[in-house]
């Protein structure tokens, strides 16, 4: 298949996959607030075209409805890599497929990257350091990942496509980024996704009670969307050396139950708090070092989580509002 941007447009063509999910919506507008073309391909297996409406008018942006599972092509400068469910709940549904769109999908966007000598960003993840007996993480440990496990779909998917990615730097010349994105959240989240912010703000407001997976000890650290995004754009601006791989997240570290204790502090609630168990290989801690963001993107997260929990919770009393969520999904 064959876009309509063509060689030697002046505008920046940027190719965002999974564009119309949580992180890449946002990433778009930035991109075009930004005064870029932006193509946006998506299948729309966890994203939604809702999330995309706000920018189908502008002359600037692209709408492809396509999995990256199948070959694409088309004039870009830049690829930003995104597509691939993220949420345990999605990524576990159909875990063939979370690997194909990691592995074969990160494929052939190299090989478009490589074809039209374009840049490419790929969305990595702290999950590819699983289950962490060094912390915080820095992107020099290796991570302690099980091959075989409910999460390895997405875990080894992602560590597999770092590993393409390097391969198509080192061996076809392919100019690579690599961001390892630790828990973001924000407005745009999908309330269905089964998230802890989002699981935790949309129980706290309907009443409901809040589902702490295991005893609420392990941590996780959240850094809010636009941090996020700031940090991904910085990354693929930055010098062209920067191939290695970059944590991205705020490093204020928190334990689950902290977080609903948190949320239950900033919304006025009947709810209460109900133990499940922990689901298989779910990490005990998470925390980025984020020194390599500070000094080759000079890049630091700016918005507590205070703040970012407070946009959260009005986008989330907004959609509850307008759509009547009665419950959020309780499987563990
Ligand atoms: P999301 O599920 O909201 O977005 C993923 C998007 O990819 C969706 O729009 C989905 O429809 C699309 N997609 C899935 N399979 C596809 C395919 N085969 N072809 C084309 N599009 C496809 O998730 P998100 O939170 O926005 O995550 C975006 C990226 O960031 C993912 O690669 C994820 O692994 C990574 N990431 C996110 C987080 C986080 O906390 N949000 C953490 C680590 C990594
Ligand atoms: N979690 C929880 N209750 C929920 C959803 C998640 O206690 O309703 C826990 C989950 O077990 C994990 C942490 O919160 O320890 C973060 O879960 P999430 O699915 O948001 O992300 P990930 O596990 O991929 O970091």
């Amino acid at each position: 298949m064959r876009r309509n941007v063509r060689e030697g447009d002046c505008l920046t063509r940027i190719l965002v996959t999974g564009g119309a999910g949580f992180l890449g919506a946002h990433l778009c507008e930035r991109l075009l607030d930004m005064g870029n073309h932006v193509t946006c391909l998506d299948n729309l297996h966890t994203g939604a075209r809702q999330n995309i409406a706000g920018f189908l008018a502008n002359p600037r942006f692209e709408f492809v409805e396509h999995s990256v599972i199948d070959a694409f092509d088309g004039y870009f400068d830049e690829i930003y890599n995104l597509a691939c469910p993220a949420s345990p709940q999605h990524y576990q549904r159909d875990p063939v497929y979370t690997f194909k769109t990691s592995v074969i999908g990160t494929l052939n966007m190299l090989e478009l990257a490589k074809r039209r000598g374009a840049k490419l960003l790929q969305a990595s993840t702290s999950e590819i350091y699983g289950d962490p007996l060094v912390h915080p993480q820095k992107e020099n440990y290796w991570g302690n990942v099980n091959t075989m496990g409910v999460r390895s779909c997405y875990d080894e998917g992602k560590r597999g496509a770092e590993t393409l990615v390097s391969d198509f730097h080192r061996f076809h010349g392919v100019n690579t980024r690599i961001v390892r994105i630790f828990n973001t959240y924000g407005p745009g989240m999908n309330p269905e996704d089964g998230r802890v912010v989002s699981n935790f703000i949309i129980q706290a407001l309907t009443g409901n009670d809040i589902t702490i997976y295991g005893d609420g000890s392990q941590t996780r650290s959240f850094c809010y969307r636009d941090d996020l995004v700031e940090g991904i754009i910085g990354l693929m601006n930055a010098p062209d050396h920067v191939t290695f791989p970059i944590n991205i997240g705020n490093p204020v570290e928190i334990t689950v139950r902290k977080l609903a204790e948190t949320v239950l502090a900033m919304i006025p609630s009947k709810s209460r708090i109900d133990f499940r168990p922990l689901p298989e290989d779910d990490p005990m801690q998470r925390c980025p070092d984020v020194s390599r963001a500070r000094e080759y993107l000079g890049w630091e997260p700016k918005v507590p989580l205070q703040e970012g929990l407070g946009n959260t919770i009005e986008y989330f009393r907004q959609i509850i509002a307008s759509r009547s969520i009665p419950s959020v999904p309780k499987t563990a």
